[in-house]
């Protein structure tokens, strides 16, 4: 039997305590003190003896995150002390997009290498913005992907980076005439990258690195943020070069597997020089998720280069446009047209930019991606919080901006993915698909709410009467 692809985790404990979402409200003149039946010593996540300690150390004064809210203490004190409360700090977590119920899972994620149960089932709103008016159909699960998810049959997470041949000739004596290009495959349709809006430094590249070699992904640096440090794991490294820059660095390009060209007229010429140079490089093409994305994808896939990347804004919106549209709707784009001009069998999409989720990567691959890549959640597995004061040239709260322990934080990288893949694999089960590639552009498996509405509410409750979605 073939070796199966596994993630080993274990578990990396936080270096500071997370902004927890919880406080307490004691009001400690009304406690009766000899009741000897304090609700602090039954707390079973030990609560208040590590707020003690945590106190007496004289840290900062933090929430602790793993109050679990279960209520024993509010509901068991004999003079009814204590009041919980949403602690003010978790308010101001993260924005909009990285809602800070995200960060408190990517942070337990990282921390614990699992998937994170809430236990009671589903509380969320049901429907939101983005990702969130798209539902998996997770009802058709079978036999063997049911089997998968345990591990007692496969689910192939790989994906290709490599350009594809759709139609094989041979030779009157039968051998291959079609010259088969290189094959880049990764086990996980996830890749890394940082965003320049946040920190980039050598302590976190380092550990990224690190992960995506244990993993066998690969992650995206430029030539700026590359230090001898990283070269162990250069076979691991994406160089994203401008037009200019990939004259000047040969030996990058030399010592990397994949080279990504920023787009730019005349980008053509360079990507046939290269190909012509290095015949084996996967040769990825960067630009802008905008307007002009799903035209100019139907010419680049002609050029000959083997996948193309588009970066949307760290919210996953598509960019240089006063009316932006979401991720799903624009990989929905570039995929159709590529499919209307035949050239999407060859060719691979990979999308930078709000992927905040396991569910986003699963969901990001049903709109017709091919893979994606983690930004903001790496730093977030490394407890970053995304308060923005790196952006402000102010030092970081969780110390990103110094040297920290490599192998610990790619322990939590690690961690984090491994849960990731651990929540595609439970999707594509429950979606009875054993395969990622056959789950690219499959909608058949997914519901948008547009269309829900559209075509069933809007019969029976005629025009929308307050805005919504859309
Ligand atoms: S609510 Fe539950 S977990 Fe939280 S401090 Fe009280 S007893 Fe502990
Ligand atoms: S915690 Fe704040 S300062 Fe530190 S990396 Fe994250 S956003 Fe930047």
């Amino acid at each position: 039997m073939p070796q199966k692809y596994h993630i080993h985790t274990k578990t990396a404990p936080p270096r500071f305590h997370p902004v927890g979402k919880y406080a307490t409200v004691e009001f400690h003149e009304n406690c009766a003190g000899s009741c000897r039946q304090c609700v602090k010593k039954r707390c079973v996540y030990n609560i208040f003896k590590e707020n003690v300690l945590h106190t007496s150390a004289m840290q900062e004064p933090e929430y602790l995150y793993t109050c679990m809210s279960c209520f024993r203490c509010i509901q068991e004190c004999t003079k009814g002390i204590f009041s919980r409360t949403i602690n003010p700090d978790y308010r101001t977590l993260g924005d909009e997009y990285w809602r800070a119920e995200n960060l408190h899972r990517l942070w337990y994620q990282a921390h614990m290498g699992k998937i994170p149960v809430s236990g009671a089932g589903y509380r969320g709103p049901f429907v939101g913005p983005g990702f969130d008016s798209m539902w998996t159909d997770m009802s058709e699960i079978v036999r063997p992907t049911r089997d998968g998810i345990h591990g007692r049959e496969y689910i192939n997470t790989c994906v290709e980076l490599s350009r594809r041949v759709t139609q094989l000739e041979f030779n009157a004596d039968m051998t291959l005439a079609t010259q088969v290009p290189a094959l880049l495959e990764i086990p996980l349709p996830l890749l890394f990258r940082l965003s320049p809006q946040l920190l980039i430094n050598e302590h976190v590249l380092l550990p990224m690195a690190m992960a995506a070699k244990q993993l066998g992904t690969l992650m995206f640096i430029h030539p700026q943020d590359l230090t001898p440090q990283l070269s162990p794991y250069a076979a691991n490294l994406i160089p994203c070069l401008s037009r200019d820059q990939a004259a000047q660095n040969d030996p990058m390009i030399r010592s990397s597997r994949v080279v990504e060209l920023a787009d730019a007229p005349g980008i053509e010429r360079v990507l046939s020089e290269i190909r012509a140079a290095y015949p084996d490089k996967i040769i990825v093409i960067g630009m802008p998720l905008d307007q002009k994305a799903p035209a100019r994808s139907a010419e680049l896939a002609l050029s000959g280069a083997d996948t193309l990347h588009f970066y949307a804004d760290d919210h996953g919106n598509e960019v240089n446009t006063a009316e932006p549209r979401f991720l799903k709707e624009m990989i929905r784009a570039i995929h159709l047209k590529l499919v209307s001009v035949g050239q999407r069998q060859k060719i691979n999409l990979l999308f930078s930019g709000g992927i905040a989720m396991a569910e986003h990567m699963a969901k990001a691959i049903i709109c017709g991606a091919d893979a994606v890549t983690a930004d903001h959640a790496l730093l977030i597995a490394l407890e970053c919080r995304l308060c923005g004061m790196c952006r402000k040239g102010i030092s970081c709260p969780v110390k990103l901006d110094e040297p920290l322990d490599a192998s610990w934080a790619c322990n939590r990288i690690i961690n984090l993915v491994a849960a990731w893949q651990s929540q595609l694999i439970e999707l594509m089960g429950a979606m009875g698909i054993r395969e990622a590639r056959r789950l690219r552009g499959e909608v058949g498996r997914s519901m948008w709410f547009e269309n829900l509405e559209k075509d069933h509410f809007g019969p029976l409750f005629g025009e929308r009467k307050v805005p919504g979605l859309g």
